[in-house]
């Protein structure tokens, strides 16, 4: 008997393996239903071979030493900032917006604080900032808003900024000076033989049995374990018993193409045209010297796989009812972006898994064989 049947081999459910298996000697049975383990963050060598993200571009970001400690036992690391253009107005300009995506943009020549006096006067008051729109307009104005994230957010979500909560716009900052990264954060960079790579490593241990192509359904009443790691969508857990939750979906078309180089940067945003909302070159993520390039173009969706929970109010308090259920479901743990229906990034997704861990550690006794084989769900 398994001590833990774990489902979904994204970062959630490898971590909390990882954790079970070499620091407790647990027995783990980690399932996917895909082909493959990784979740969204799988990469593989494409028939030119070239490594790319099959669900899209994934940039490992931090500010957590302690998380970068932990995965660094997995993988060596190839430094890497992220950059990003967004083609307005027949432009090509950085984003996050900062002082050359003005001074480009308008033809001007503006110093840092000049331009903080740019956004000063065009930036709208708001009582209080509640929305995607509010958080833009009141920090650049309604014009830069439009240009730069009512489209692509429009085109991304199916929905206006103004249905959508602050903190999905708000992922991306403004800035006065010439920084032109996308993110901040004290540690960037990407695993050095990519993600799959390192998520073959962490989970070869001799507790740990990977099962792919499985999906709980099939197996949840045939396979004995004793307690359960939940990190699929939590609705579907729970039979959608309060309906559905919605997530946002994508289809990904991956292109090969025979030239070095198609692009100056990773990514390429297209917030006022075109119906995929960006592209993105890989071999600037992976430094793959390779006479062909792969791309990949991202067209948003309704429907298929589950990529993005959509934060606004009545989604969360939906999920709240879900919450509750978990809470009141023994022996079974949700984590991750889907389970616990937050808009997480790997290193988050990745700091939640530890922080289970710490719990399971406090609350789940060492010795095996004390439990009885529990039903996941009724
Ligand atoms: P997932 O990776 O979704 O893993 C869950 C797994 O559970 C899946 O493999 C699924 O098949 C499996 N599963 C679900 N239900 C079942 C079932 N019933 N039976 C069996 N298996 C099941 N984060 C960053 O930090 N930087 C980025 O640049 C970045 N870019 C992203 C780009 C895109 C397009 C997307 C969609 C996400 C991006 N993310 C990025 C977020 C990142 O993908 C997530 O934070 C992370 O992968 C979540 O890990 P997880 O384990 O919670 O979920
Ligand atoms: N966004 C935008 N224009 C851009 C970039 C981002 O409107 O050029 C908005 C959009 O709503 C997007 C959100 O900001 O969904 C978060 O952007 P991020 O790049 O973090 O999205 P992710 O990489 O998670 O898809």
């Amino acid at each position: 008997m398994y001590d833990w049947l774990i489902v979904g081999a994204g970062f959630a459910g490898s971590v909390l393996a990882e954790r079970l298996a070499t620091q407790r000697g647990d027995r783990v049975l980690l399932i996917d239903r895909r082909p493959h383990i990784g979740g969204n963050a799988y990469d593989r060598y494409d028939e030119a071979g070239i490594l790319f993200h099959q669900y899209g571009p994934h940039i490992f970001h931090t500010n957590s030493k302690q998380i970068f400690d932990y995965l660094s036992q997995f993988t060596a690391w190839r430094f890497y900032e992220h950059r990003v253009l967004a083609e307005v107005d027949g432009k090509r300009v950085p984003i996050p917006i900062n002082l050359d995506t003005i001074n480009s943009l308008y033809n001007l020549s503006l110093t840092s604080g000049e331009v903080e006096a740019f956004f000063a006067a065009r930036a709208e008051h708001v009582d209080e900032v509640r929305t995607s729109e509010d958080v833009v307009v009141s920090k650049v104005g309604r014009e830069l808003y439009e240009k730069f994230f009512r489209g692509y957010t429009r085109k991304q979500w199916g929905m206006d900024p103004s249905e959508l909560d602050k903190s999905v716009a708000g992922r991306v900052p403004t800035r006065t000076n010439r920084d032109d990264r996308y993110f901040s954060d004290e540690y960037q960079f990407m695993p050095k033989h990519g993600y799959t790579r390192m998520f073959e490593r962490m989970l070869s241990h001799p507790n740990i049995h990977v099962m792919t192509n499985t999906d709980f359904q099939d197996i949840r009443t045939v396979i004995p374990y004793r307690r359960l790691i939940f990190t699929g969508p939590i609705d579907e857990f729970f039979g959608f018993r309060f309906g559905k939750l919605p997530y946002r979906s994508l289809k990904f078309d991956h292109v090969t193409l025979d030239v070095e180089q198609h692009q100056p940067v990773a990514v390429i945003n297209f917030p006022q045209t075109q119906a995929y909302t960006r592209v993105t070159e890989y071999k600037h993520l992976t430094g793959q010297v390779h006479p062909k390039t792969t791309l990949t173009y991202e067209f948003p969706r309704a429907e298929g796989d589950p990529y993005y929970p959509v934060p606004r109010p009545e989604n969360q308090e939906l999920y709240k009812k879900y919450e509750k259920l978990a809470l009141a479901t023994p022996n079974v743990w949700f984590v991750g972006r889907l389970a616990t229906y937050r808009y997480y990034n790997m290193d988050q997704v990745v700091g939640q898994a530890l922080a289970t861990f710490r719990r399971i550690s406090e609350h789940v006794p060492l010795r095996r064989g004390e439990a009885p084989r529990i039903e996941a769900a009724e």
